[in-house]
Formats: structure tokens, sequence, C-alpha cells
């Protein structure tokens, strides 16, 4: 039987584009290929961003109501339908069905940030700076905004993205992972739906050449990037070399740190949650614990025992904890780094590898991996695992901790366990990182705050969603304006205008 193709969507319509080249999408728990993603040539992406292009002059001119009543009509059936979309990102990256409702609900609430997108978007006045002269700043859309998003939230980073650039007055092409497409797919039917005019949202798939496409093509005028450092650090030096706006969010290397005071049965909990969550592929899952001083021996058996504990089976199964790895090669990467940290003299605690689960032997599974005596020189702690691998760094105090992470070239999240408000303040203010929890271990931020990192983790000046969203969507105009009612003044000078 000829597999299933997942087409691109442009124009409101599925696109199928030049029949050209196109790649497996598996099933993770079965090890089967589910489907086949077409690869976009870049004559398609063209037809996508003609196409928005296009769109953009009626849609920056809609007035906030209407875009408004779209917003809002797309939030509920988002609202309605997410049970669905859980499954699509379920079968699709592996993760299991509640962590994918989490995903869903994280990204119904940008959504949701963005409806109130006539507030966000309000300009300010300032009455009289001169004699009879008022001046006004307000923000207006880009144009064509693209983004181009990783495997591991297939439906939460894009909307990260689109809801409050569409909203802002852009259109825009989404240029999702090749691992998991389908999300977006339904995602655009969906915005279609709620009344979103063709154009405004366009998906096409695709790797490399896609991707050079959009940020080579002359009528895009800003790309919004998730995904590894390495390809992070290109997009924004080959887009911003294009003179467009960008921002390009990076990997991770996520650290908690657990003081003696905390409490070491709820620390090791968090930890092994945000350890093994999604299979540690999340760019805020801790795969770094620094254990401080003298709890250190008795978390660490905490944490085995929470290690061994979790049940790993197919995202389906209600049973299930912690699923598949997204692809074979991400799995072995992971077996890999496991193997390494062992010849490098990293003390294997549990140990994921080979793990067979009953019914679905094909599937890519890794089992929770801790790693104790982990020092910085080790593969395990300088590269990005992004698999359920926790690597364990003892160290003698708070500064110690802090002079670590700040070590470290990736600065996403990270997090403090204590019950001492001082050795919080301490780190909070310390730690050279983006998102800080403080007894939260994976402190990603609401939709009404902003998301990003530090160093490594994010090129650019603007942080996703949230207040820098809106900014990093629109750029300020400021309008200075008299009208005088005795018509206008004779007094123009060759001299620098100065107020009155
Ligand atoms: P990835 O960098 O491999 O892919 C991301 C996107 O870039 C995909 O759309 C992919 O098609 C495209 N791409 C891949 N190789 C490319 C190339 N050579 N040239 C141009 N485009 C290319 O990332 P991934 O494996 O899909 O996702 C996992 C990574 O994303 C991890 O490093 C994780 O930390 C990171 N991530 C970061 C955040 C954050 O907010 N900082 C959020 C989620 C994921």
């Amino acid at each position: 039987m000829a597999a299933r193709t997942i087409a691109h969507r442009i124009d409101n319509v599925t696109h199928v584009g030049d029949g050209g080249r196109s790649a497996p999408v598996w099933n993770p728990a079965t090890g089967q290929v589910q489907a086949e993603v077409a690869l976009a040539s870049s004559a398609t992406v063209d037809a996508a961003v003609a196409s928005a292009r296009a769109a953009f002059v009626s849609w920056s001119e809609e007035s906030l109501a209407a875009r408004t009543k779209v917003m809002f009509a797309f939030r509920e059936i988002v609202h309605a339908r997410a049970g669905q979309l859980a499954e699509v990102i379920c079968d699709e990256h592996g993760k299991v069905l509640s962590d994918a409702a989490g995903e869903v609900q994280r990204g119904l609430e940008v959504i949701e940030f963005a409806c109130s997108l006539p507030t966000l978007t309000k300009g300010a006045y300032s009455d009289q700076v001169s004699g009879g002269v008022d001046s006004y700043t307000f923000r207006q859309p880009l144009g064509v905004c693209a983004g181009i998003t990783p495997f591991n939230f297939p439906a939460m980073v894009p909307m990260w993205m689109f809801p409050v650039a569409i909203a802002c007055g852009n259109t825009f092409v989404l240029k999702p992972s090749e691992r998991d497409p389908s999300a977006s797919v339904m995602l655009a039917d969906w915005f279609a739906e709620a009344g979103l005019p063709a154009g405004v949202f366009n998906v096409v798939h695709g790797d490399k050449v896609a991707v050079d496409a959009l940020l080579d093509h002359d009528d895009v005028a800003a790309v919004s990037f998730v995904g590894s450092t390495p390809i992070a650090k290109y997009v924004h030096g080959r887009a911003t070399a294009n003179g467009k706006r960008v921002q390009a969010l990076g990997g991770a290397k996520n650290h908690a740190v657990v003081l003696p005071d905390a409490d070491m049965g709820f620390a090791a909990e968090q930890l092994a949650a945000a350890a093994f969550g999604s299979a540690g592929e999340r760019c805020m899952a801790i795969s770094a614990a620094v254990a401080v001083g003298s709890g250190a021996d008795q978390l660490m058996e905490l944490v085995d025992e929470r290690a061994r504990a979790v049940r790993v089976g197919p995202g389906r199964d209600a049973g299930s904890e912690m699923g598949p790895i997204v692809t074979p090669e991400s799995r072995d990467r992971i077996v890999g780094f496991i193997d390494a940290g062992e010849a490098q003299g990293a003390e294997v605690r549990v140990d994921g590898r080979g793990l067979v689960v009953p019914g679905h032997e094909d599937g890519f599974f890794v089992g929770p991996t801790v790693l104790d005596r982990v020092d910085a020189s080790m593969d395990v702690y300088t590269n990005e695992i992004f698999g359920p691998v926790l690597s364990v760094v003892r160290a003698d105090d708070v500064d110690a901790a802090i002079a670590l992470i700040n070590a470290n070239p990736y600065g996403n999240g990270t997090a403090v366990f204590t019950n001492s408000g001082a050795a919080a303040r301490r780190f909070v203010r310390g730690v050279h990182v983006g998102m800080v929890g403080v007894n939260v271990p994976v402190p990603v931020p609401m939709a009404f705050h902003s998301f990003g990192g530090w160093k490594d983790s994010l090129f650019g000046e603007h942080h996703v969603h949230g207040p820098e969203g809106v900014e990093f969507y629109t750029r300020a105009k400021v309008v200075t304006q008299r009208w005088p009612e005795s018509g206008l003044p004779g007094d123009a000078s060759l001299d620098m205008p100065t107020a009155r």
C-alpha cells in the first residue's frame, strides 16, 4: 500500500508541491513508517510566500475587531478539539497523551493571549509636545513572517509564533519539523475554518532546502526559529545578513541545583519528572542535576528509586508516563552518549539502554538513565543529549553551582531547590540564564510573559510570545503633528526644531 503523503497548506488549500522529495514520518511506538511528508522545493516556498504577500495587503487593513473575531473563533475550535490534536502529536512524536494535552494547553494560552490584540497593540499619545504640536506612537505589522520549528513541541512551538504574528496583522509561512508535521496542518485547517482569509497562514513542509529558501526570500520580513543551537546560529546569521528581523532560539543544558536544606523527597520527585518527562525531549528538561554538599547521597538514592519506577510504554497507553524517542537515529545517539559517559568514568546508577517494551519490541525506547559523578569535561555534560538521561554533578556550595552554570555555553532554563530565601535570591540574581525556577523544575513562562534563554540558547534580541512577541512582530512609528486653528505659522527656521 502506498504511504499516505502529508502535503503543504497554501492559500487555505492542500498543496501537493512538485511531487519531488519526501521524508518518512515514523510512529515511534511501533517503529513503523506511518506516512511520507512532502519536502518543499524553493518553488513551493515561493508559492507560499507569494500567497502570504498577497494576503498581507488586506489582512493588515482588517479592523482590530475583525481580527479579534477570527482569533476568538480559532481559540474555540482548538479548545474543543484539543484531544484530537494531542492524539496526532502522540502518534508522530511519541510523547504520552496527557503530556501532549499539556503541550496543546500551553499553545492555547498563547492564542488566548493573542485574542487581546486590541490592548496589546495600543500606542501612546503625548499632547502638546510643543506649542500646538502633539506626538503619538503606534505599531504596524512587518509583512510576511516565517516560522521554523523543532520536532519536540509540534503544536506548542508553532503556536508561540503564528497566533501573535497574525493577530498583529502579519501573514505567516510556517515550516514545521519534518519529523512530526501533521499538527501544523491540522492547526492551519482549523484557523481557516475560524474564518482566516486564504494566504494569511500557510504551512510548507521541508528540510534545509525550504529553510534556506525562506531565509533568502526578499519578501520575508522576519524569521522566528526554534531548534538546536548550531542551526539557530546559522539561521540567525543568514537571515540577518539578508536584512531580516530574526529571533532564533537554540538548545539547552538545564541545571537543577539541590541545596542541602531542600526537602530531598520533593526535590528527587521533581528532578525525575523534569528529566524524564517527554523522554527528556524538552528544551526545558532538566538534564544536569547539581547535588550540593551533604545531601547528595540521600538525594541520589531517592532519584534512582523514582527513575526505576517510571512506567515506559506507548504514548497511547494510559498507563505510560514516558513514551519512546522520536526516531531510531535519535535513540542511537542517546545510547551512544550513555556509552561514552560510562567509558569516561561516570557511574551508571540507572541504565535505560536495551529497554524492551513488550508488544512494542520495534519501538524506539530508551529507559530513564541516571549518571552520577559526571564532570564538566565529559561528553554527556558538554553536549545536549535530548533524551531521558540525568547527569549528576556534585558541588561544594551554591557559589560553585552558580559558577558551573555560568561557565556552560547554554542559558535556557535552570532551577534551585532550597528552603532558604536568601540562597534562592543569591541563585536567581547570580545565574546567567533566561528562565529560572525556585522549587519549580521546569519554569516555562506563561503566555503573557515572554519565553527565551540567554547565551547560546537564543540569538537575537527578542524572546517569543508575551510582550516581546508583540514587539518582534510589529514596528513602531512615531507621528508628530500640528493642526493650528488659525492657519499654519510662518515660523520656519533652518535650526534644529526644538519645543516651544
Ligand atoms: P533541529 O535544529 O534539528 O531542527 C529545527 C528546525 O530546523 C526543523 O524545522 C528542521 O527542519 C530545520 N533544520 C534542521 N537542519 C537544518 C539545516 N541544516 N539547515 C536549515 N534548517 C535545518 O532541532 P530538532 O531536533 O527538531 O529539535 C530539538 C532541538 O530544539 C533541541 O536542541 C532543543 O533544545 C531545541 N529547542 C529549543 C527550544 C527553545 O525554546 N530554546 C524549544 C524547543 C526545542
